[in-house]
């Protein structure tokens, strides 16, 4: 890591401030727990002339209970969702998830905003300046080659976020504000398919909170493979949630992080509603999974086990459910 490179920090109060600043100074970048942009500026990937702390922002922090849900601001620390009672009670699988993020000492600044909002993540991407230049950059940043896929025109970089995938399976939106107002989106409808440009937010808006719809009845779940078993992205994660009566199932929905450049809702889990979760539904998760699971040579693990491990740990937390639901 190199010496952190200048610049200006404005603490923004309110959207209009966010607005103000990101004129006065066009390269400038939006700040959060910090725990991901400022080892990424560290590693000479950009170099802002202003960073924007947007923790201020009013609503920024707060958890609040709604009528039909729960609305947690982006600001919220992964620290408090881990703790937070209500978050506890009616998302418990979101609060195990969080707990999963990086370590106790990162959790306590890094906010569920900056999760979702993570960059993605790359072997040749994740790497010091002075090595990323012996490799003459790579098509993401400052240079014309993906190392991993040479003949492709675009980066397949790793979505690595753990919070998104449970935030999918549990039916979330964003609430995004910009210039022109702010309005709701499905978690969904904010990435896209491109490790360069996975995300689907304006250049002027910024996620302000998450809402929660409460389905009563509906299990969720949260699992991750990792390379050290204390602090890391995963290799693959999977989120689970499912509700069945009379032994059939009725809800289904699954999604990966750590395989695409996106958070990957899977497609075509609905074939499966109405059916108990026997050994032939399960084959078929399995093979929706290995379909849907795109890992490229993104990390020092092989892509073929990082798909064969999602499949394995959707199937594994899926039948766990089903026999608590
Ligand atoms: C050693 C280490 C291990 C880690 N392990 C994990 C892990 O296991 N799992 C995992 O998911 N992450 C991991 N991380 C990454 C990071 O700590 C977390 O993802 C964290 O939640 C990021 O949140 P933040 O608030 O610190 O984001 P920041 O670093 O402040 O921001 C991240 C990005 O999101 C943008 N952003 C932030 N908030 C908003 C917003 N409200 N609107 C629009 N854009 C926004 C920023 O501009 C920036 O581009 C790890 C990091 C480190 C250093
Ligand atoms: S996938 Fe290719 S373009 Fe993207 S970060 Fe890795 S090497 Fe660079």
């Amino acid at each position: 890591m190199s010496e952190l490179p200048s610049f200006e920090l404005i603490r923004a109060a309110s959207v209009s401030d966010v607005a103000a600043a990101r004129r006065g100074h066009l390269d400038c970048r939006l700040l959060a727990g910090g725990t991901d942009l400022i080892a990424n500026l560290r590693r000479g990937i950009g170099g802002p002339t202003a960073l924007v702390d947007i923790t201020g922002l009013p609503g920024m922090r707060d958890i609040a209970a709604e009528p039909d849900g729960i609305r947690i601001g982006a600001g919220v620390t992964l620290a408090r969702l881990i703790e937070d009672p209500l978050i506890r009670c009616r998302f418990p699988a979101l609060a195990d998830a969080a707990a999963t993020v990086a370590g106790p000492a990162h959790r306590t600044s890094a906010t569920i905003g900056g999760n979702l909002c993570l960059d993605t993540r790359c072997v040749f991407y994740n790497e010091s300046e002075w090595w990323r230049k012996s490799n003459e950059f790579c098509l993401k940043h400052r240079g014309t080659v993906c190392h991993v896929a040479p003949t492709g025109n675009r980066c397949h970089a790793a979505y690595s976020g753990d919070i998104a995938p449970v935030l999918l399976v549990l039916g979330a939106s964003v609430e995004l504000a910009g210039d022109g107002g702010t309005r709701w989106i499905a978690l969904d409808e904010l990435f896209r398919e491109d490790g360069a440009a996975h995300l689907a937010l304006g250049a002027d808006e910024v996620l302000l909170s998450v809402r929660l719809p409460v389905e009563p009845g509906l299990l969720a779940g949260y699992e991750k493979a990792r390379f050290r078993g204390a602090i890391d992205f995963p290799l693959a994660g999977v989120a689970v949630s499912l509700r069945q009566a009379d032994g059939m199932l009725t809800v289904l929905r699954i999604a990966l992080t750590g395989t695409n450049s996106r958070p990957l809702l899977v497609s075509d889990c609905e074939a499966l509603i109405g059916r108990p979760l026997d050994a032939s539904a399960l084959r078929q998760i399995d093979r929706l999974v290995q379909k849907q699971a795109a890992p490229m040579r993104t990390t020092i693990i092989p892509a073929h086990y990082r798909r064969r491990v999602a499949s394995a740990l959707a199937c594994r937390l899926a039948a766990r459910l089903f026999a608590e639901a």
